[in-house]
């Protein structure tokens, strides 16, 4: 059965899209940490654990993260974008990208943002818009 996020890659559940290529996918956390918390996932590999990937898709993965943590640090005001990898909850390998002010930020335990639906699809276009730039 296929994982809610190959289902998300896929178009058939929705998402605030990010970025996208032909092997990767890139949309915002539905619970963000920080505005422009985004998750970034292989399309071909439902691989549950990142170092399970082989070599070339770990290092599509990463490289196609860094574009996206690019456009997030020029859309989304912070001093750094932070990448964690936890896999606690959705077994399909994910990189989450955090938007930061401090260290603090990257506490997986802090609060989740709560944002309307509206300011999801506007941080998501800001950041498809650098991306695609
Ligand atoms: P983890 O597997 O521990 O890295 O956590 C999974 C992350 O995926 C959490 O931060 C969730 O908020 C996020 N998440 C789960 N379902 C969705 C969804 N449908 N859309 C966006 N983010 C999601």
């Amino acid at each position: 059965m296929a994982t809610i996020f190959t289902k998300i890659a896929a178009g058939e559940i929705p998402s605030y899209k990010v970025a996208e290529s032909e092997d990767f996918y890139a949309f915002l956390d539905i619970n963000p940490l920080a505005e422009g918390h985004t998750l970034v996932i292989p399309r071909k590999t439902e691989a549950d654990y990142i170092f399970d990937l082989d070599d070339e898709t770990y290092a599509g993965l990463t490289a196609f993260a860094k574009k996206v943590a690019v456009a997030i640090k020029k859309a989304i005001p912070c001093k750094r974008v932070g990448v964690a990898v936890l896999g606690m909850e959705v077994p399909h390998t994910h990189i989450h990208l955090v938007p930061l002010q401090s260290e603090g930020d990257l506490n997986f335990s802090n609060k989740k943002k709560q944002l309307t639906p509206e300011r999801f699809a506007e941080i998501a276009a800001a950041i498809a818009a650098e991306f695609n730039d």
